[in-house]
């Protein structure tokens, strides 16, 4: 390997560590996307679920309104039908039967009419909670879309720095010797990423934070190349 090379190699061990560090970003971002449409999803299916309820229930109070008012239509007529009688009728009998009748009639009239202002009441409750619910479940899903499209982006953002960086990668790489390539690649694999170590100051190898014995800082200083007696990497001297 010749030392011209070695700056290079360090650019290349910088990028793959920055790409290592997007992958994992990406890792979680996806991992968090996920999450949150599954929790999200649920949330505003059952809140689907609770307007469904409230429009069936709605249905359910307004058909039971629209079948009394529907009898009193017809109590009504009857009761009409029952006063013209009670005057064509002389029998004492007959005149008091009707007129039993005709109380009768009235007083299931005045049920039925109090049994629908009740059911208009309770519709009108339903109807308020209906607005509630759906203007809830819209602004959810507007937030959830909100939110989702800003986790997109932000996943969008990191794949594309990934695709930048590995672009960088593979054309600095291709410009190294096949050789020097395969020993820089072994290195990285058993080195845990850092194949290539620089000296910090003045006699501590990067790597493994020991200091460099005198004679082999002096032969890194002369411009050889050299591992670190103790962690293996390449010694790197500016
Ligand atoms: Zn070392």
């Amino acid at each position: 390997m010749r030392r011209e090379i070695i700056p290079s190699l360090l650019e290349i061990q910088e990028l793959m560590l920055q790409l290592k560090d997007y992958e994992r970003r990406l890792k979680n971002l996806e991992l968090e996307f996920e999450n949150y449409l599954n929790e999200n999803l649920k949330v505003i299916n059952d809140k689907e679920e609770e307007l469904r309820k409230i429009i069936d229930n709605f249905k359910l109070i307004r058909d039971q309104q629209k079948e009394k008012e529907d009898k009193v239509v017809i109590y009504r007529e009857k009761l009409s039908q029952e006063e013209k009688r009670s005057l064509t009728l002389k029998n004492p009998k007959e005149v008091m039967h009707v007129e039993k009748e005709i109380e009768n009639l009235k007083k299931q009239i005045t049920n039925l009419e109090d049994e629908i202002l009740n059911l208009m009441i309770q519709s009108e409750e339903i109807d308020l909670r209906k607005k509630d619910v759906s203007l809830e479940l819209q602004k959810m899903k507007e937030e959830f879309e909100k939110k989702k499209k800003i986790l997109e982006n932000e996943i969008n953002l990191v794949k594309d720095e990934i695709r930048n960086l590995s672009n960088n990668i593979s054309e600095k790489r291709s410009k190294i010797p096949e050789q020097d390539l395969i020993e820089f690649d072994n290195l990285l694999k058993s080195k845990n990423s850092r194949a290539i170590a620089r000296v910090i100051n003045k006699e501590i190898c990067e790597g493994c934070r020991l200091s460099i014995p005198k004679a082999v800082l002096e032969k890194v200083k002369k411009g050889d190349i050299v591992n670190c007696p103790n962690c293996g990497r390449i010694l790197w001297l500016e």
